[in-house]
């Protein structure tokens, strides 16, 4: 039987770099050690994304039928739009071994935390509210409206920092993207993991001569 994988979660506010680390940090694994789960969502896609892959793109109607199905592992409202995990899709990653990696925000961790209490919760912050802002407004994608409610609920997301187990702070990139491999592999070397991934090796180690 495959050793099951880690669930991770990483939460930032928008424009601290997240989406870009967890791309990065997918980029130094296969597919077979680690993915990112994609979410529902009832937002509207942003030019370049793609349904099935950034998210799965749903309407309002099919969202809440989704919750009195009980599909989702947790969920949320966020800037107006509802977002999901899917249960099945990440119970079927963690069991053939994979890395489950979590981009969802701190009302989404407080619920996983309460059904996994083992999840290892990431929290990425921008290095400064400048460097935020500014990163916010580089995307031109967004009004300044959506940009000046982006901020506020910037503010709202780092108010949970305090409840996470790790704490990135990404002012240089390559650095960050260190920190956040040390804790992939911290975890991975765990007593609870490496016993089960070396079982052979310490039957074998004790075994009667
Ligand atoms: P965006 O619309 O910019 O892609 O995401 C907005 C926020 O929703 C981000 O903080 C992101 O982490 C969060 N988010 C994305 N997917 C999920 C999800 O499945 N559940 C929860 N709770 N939050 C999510």
């Amino acid at each position: 039987m495959a050793t099951s994988g880690n669930l991770f979660i990483l939460s930032a506010p928008s424009g601290a770099g997240k989406s870009s680390l967890i791309s990065a940090l997918l980029k130094q694994a296969s597919s077979r050690e680690m993915q990112v789960s994609v979410s529902h969502t009832t937002r509207q896609p942003r030019p370049g994304e793609v349904d099935g892959q950034h998210y799965h793109f749903v309407s309002v109607e099919k969202f809440k039928q989704q919750i009195d199905n009980h599909d989702f592992y947790e969920y949320a409202e966020v800037f107006g739009n509802y977002y999901g995990t899917s249960e099945v899709a990440i119970d079927n990653q963690l069991a053939k071994g994979i890395d489950v990696f979590l981009d969802i925000d701190w009302q989404g961790a407080q619920q996983v935390r309460m059904k996994k209490p083992d999840v290892t919760t990431i929290f990425i912050s921008p290095p400064s509210r400048q460097a935020l802002e500014e990163r916010l407004r580089s995307r031109g994608q967004d009004s300044e409206e959506v940009i000046a409610s982006r901020m506020a609920q910037a503010k709202a997301e780092c108010s949970h920092y305090q409840e996470f187990d790790y704490i990135i702070v990404n002012d240089d990139f390559e650095q960050a993207l260190a920190d956040l491999t040390t804790i992939v592999n911290n975890q991975r070397l765990k007593r609870s993991q490496q016993i089960e991934n070396h079982q052979l090796l310490f039957k074998d180690l004790l075994a009667n001569d």
